[in-house]
């Protein structure tokens, strides 16, 4: 019977085939686990060494263009904290705050949101 025996071969092929495939996501998915251990190790290496040059110790070769998008981005955060206080600032002069349900504008007096209905303050 070839043609059972030839069944039985080709069923046999894609069983091997499909743990194959398992072995390698399996594989695939331990790899990915490790890399992103490996990127919170090198993000703590860099916290290190961010330290060690605040302290005044020299920046690592190759490594300038990087303290400079560092610097940058702290200046970004830095703007955006200011433009933050700034809101709050004016929204507590006004008697103004934010609905905490949706965020929407509302006076501090309201007692319900007029953006989302829900019940606001006490
Ligand atoms: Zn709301």
């Amino acid at each position: 019977m070839d043609f059972w025996r030839d069944v039985k071969t080709k069923a046999a092929t894609v069983a091997a085939a499909a743990d194959l495939t398992v072995r390698k996501l399996e594989i695939q998915r331990k790899i990915g686990v490790q890399r992103a251990a490996q990127d919170r190790v090198f993000t703590s290496i860099g916290r290190v060494v961010v330290a060690q040059v605040k302290d005044g110790q020299p920046q690592p070769d190759g490594t300038k263009p990087l303290f400079a998008e560092l610097d940058r981005i702290e200046d970004e955060v830095d703007s955006l904290q200011e433009e933050l206080a700034s809101l709050e600032g004016a929204g507590a002069q006004k008697g103004m705050d934010l609905c905490p349900h949706c965020g929407t504008v509302v006076s501090a007096d309201q007692r319900y949101c007029s953006g989302c209905g829900n019940r606001i303050g006490q």
